[in-house]
């Protein structure tokens, strides 16, 4: 009988990673298709100076409306895109889309803002990067200094010689480079020196259980001042409350973004929260 139930268990096991691998193929399939579908839109998460609450820039975030399924998480499709190098051109998609947006943000009033873009492993150490975002720069009239660049300290471990040098050619073009989802990778913190890197972004982990958890609160405020010590920014993602705001303001964060101030939003409703002047000390 047990070997039985170990057939039939076999037999499900087969039958289980037989469909994982057709939807994902499936899904790779839709994938190829999407950008020329127009299957992709951007929302736009804002980033707000902590102290006055005024909203400085915002972040780009890719969104997937698949016909049948409807909207699929980046957190599913991006890594799928990485491995098929669909992200290439998806991703040339996003910093033009992007660009272009926060251009016309400038154009109605609001001229300071910048945006920043998630960029994948893929993207960064393709050849012709500063050459692309060069192109698109000049296309769309976005100011470099406008532009930010979100990166995952893994991502630039992997190929640290090549990494340092595209660091430096967009540093050199003005544009800024963040470190994402900052604290959650395995690379030591010597990188931080050897890199051209202006921003830390706290990741959202850290930020969840403050004030309660005070081994996050002790890891965020150090993240803080070490990054102030070192001469960079600090942004903390994923705030949601008010005392995770005042918690931030205590510890002279600069800037933040999270469900507290707002989600990502399509342009049309990031537009309306502009105008409206939402400001942190109002929410
Ligand atoms: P990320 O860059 O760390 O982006 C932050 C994620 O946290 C976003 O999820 C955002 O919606 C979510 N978030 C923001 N505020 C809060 C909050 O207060 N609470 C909670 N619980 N979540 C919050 P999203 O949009 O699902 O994106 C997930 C990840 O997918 C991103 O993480 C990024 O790594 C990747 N991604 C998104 N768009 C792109 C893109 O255009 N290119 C690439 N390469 N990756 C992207
Ligand atoms: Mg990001
Ligand atoms: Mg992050
Ligand atoms: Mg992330």
């Amino acid at each position: 009988r047990a070997k039985e139930s170990g057939k039939n268990n076999y037999q499900f096991y087969v039958a289980e990673m037989t469909t994982l691998v057709s939807e994902r193929l499936a899904l790779e399939n839709d994938l190829r298709s999407a950008l020329e579908r127009g299957e992709f839109s951007l929302n736009y998460q804002p980033i707000a100076d902590c102290r006055s609450g005024a909203i400085v820039g915002m972040e780009a975030l890719l969104r997937w409306k698949h016909p049948e399924r409807g909207m699929i998480s980046p957190a599913l499709f991006i890594p799928l895109a990485e491995e098929t190098g669909y992200i290439i051109p998806i991703g040339e998609w996003v910093l033009r889309t992007a660009c272009e947006q926060c251009r016309g943000w400038q154009k109605a009033g609001f001229p300071s803002l910048y945006v920043a873009v998630n960029l994948s492993s893929r993207q960064f150490h393709q050849k012709d990067l500063t050459a692309s975002i060069h192109r698109i720069l000049q296309e769309t009239g976005l100011d470099p200094t406008r532009l930010g660049l979100e990166i995952t300290e893994g991502l630039i471990m992997q190929q640290a010689e090549a990494s340092v040098n595209t660091l430096r050619e967009l540093k050199a073009m003005g544009i800024r480079i963040s470190i994402d989802d900052f604290g959650t990778g395995y690379s030591s913190l010597s990188y931080l020196k050897r890199f051209p890197i202006d921003v830390l972004k706290i990741d959202q982990s850290f930020v969840r259980d403050i004030p309660k958890d005070e081994d996050d609160a002790a890891i965020a405020s150090t993240i803080i001042t070490m990054a102030h010590s070192l001469g960079l920014k600090v942004v903390a993602e994923g705030v949601e409350t008010l005392e995770q705001l005042n918690f931030m303001r205590e510890h002279h964060c600069d800037t933040m973004q999270g469900y507290y101030l707002s989600k990502p939003l399509p342009p049309d409703q990031f537009t309306a929260l502009l105008k409206n002047g939402t400001r942190l000390d109002v929410a």
